[in-house]
C-alpha cells in the first residue's frame, strides 16, 4: 500500500465498528484506536469515585486525576488504562454503558480525549472509530467510513455478546440503552454523530463479516491512490 493514511469509522452504537476497525488495522499494520473506551474510561472513575455524571463542574474537578492511554496485551490487543491499569474487561458493562453518553456530552471531557486522539493521529496509519472522529478529531482523514445497521440487528448482536461474557441483561435492556445512546450521541451539542458527504456510508445489517471487509479495504485502496 502507498502512502499511510488516517482512517476514521464512526456510526452508530453497536454496528460493528470496532471489528472493522481492529481487522483494517491488523491487514494494514495500523494503529487501531477505540475511541468510545476513552469516554467509557473516564465514566468508569467517575462511578468508582461517586462523582455526579450530571454535575459538570464536579466532572471537571475529577477530570484533573484521570489519565486515559492504551497498553497493547500479551496478544497483542490494544487495551484502555485508566491512571495506568487496563480497565477493558470493566467498561463494556451496562452500568457504564447507561452513564457513558452524559460524559460524553461535557466538552471538557470531549476536549481532553480529543487532543489526545489527535497526538495519536499526527503519524498517521491510524484507524480510529467512534462518533466524531470523521467530523472533529481528523476532518482530514483520507478516509471515512459511516457504519450503521438496523437497531434489532445491533441490539441482537451485543445481546449475545453480552450473555457470551456471562453478563446478566435482557435483549429489550440492551436494545432500550441503544436507542437512547444513539438519541443523546445524535441530539447532543458538543461534536454531535452526524454524517457528511465525504462518509461512505457501510449498512452491514445484511452483511457479514468477511464482504464489509473486502468493501473497506476497496475504500481504503482508493484512498491510497489505487
Ligand atoms: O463506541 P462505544 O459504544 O463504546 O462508545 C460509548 C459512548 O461513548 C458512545 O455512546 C458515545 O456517547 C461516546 N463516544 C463519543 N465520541 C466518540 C466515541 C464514543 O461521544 N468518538
Amino acid at each position: 500500500m502507498k502512502k499511510k493514511i488516517n482512517i476514521a469509522i464512526d456510526g452508530y452504537s453497536s454496528c460493528g465498528k470496532g471489528t472493522l476497525a481492529k481487522a483494517m488495522a491488523k491487514a494494514l499494520g495500523y494503529v487501531f484506536i477505540d475511541s468510545g473506551a476513552m469516554y467509557r474510561a473516564v465514566t468508569l472513575y467517575l462511578m468508582q469515585n461517586d462523582v455526579d455524571v450530571y454535575d459538570e463542574s464536579a466532572v471537571e474537578v475529577a477530570l484533573a486525576n484521570v489519565v486515559v492511554g492504551f497498553l497493547n496485551n500479551q496478544e497483542g490487543q490494544s487495551e484502555v488504562t485508566l491512571n495506568g491499569i487496563s480497565v477493558e474487561a470493566e467498561i463494556r458493562n451496562i452500568a457504564v454503558a447507561s452513564k457513558v453518553s452524559e460524559v460524553a456530552k461535557i466538552q471538557i471531557v470531549r476536549s481532553k480525549m480529543v487532543a489526545l486522539q489527535q497526538a495519536i493521529g499526527l503519524e498517521k496509519g491510524v484507524v480510529m472509530d467512534g462518533r466524531d472522529i470523521g467530523t472533529v478529531v481528523f476532518p482530514d482523514a483520507e478516509l471515512k467510513i459511516f457504519m450503521t445497521a438496523s437497531v434489532e440487528v445491533r441490539a441482537q448482536r451485543r445481546f449475545a455478546e453480552l450473555v457470551a461474557k456471562g453478563d446478566v441483561v435482557t435483549l429489550e435492556e440492551i436494545s432500550a440503552n441503544l436507542k437512547h445512546r444513539d438519541a443523546v450521541d445524535s441530539s447532543r451539542e458538543n461534536s454531535p454523530l452526524k454524517m457528511t458527504s465525504d462518509y461512505r456510508v457501510l449498512d452491514n445489517s445484511e452483511l457479514d463479516r468477511d464482504s464489509q471487509f473486502a468493501l473497506a479495504m476497496q475504500w481504503v485502496e482508493m484512498a491510497c491512490g489505487g
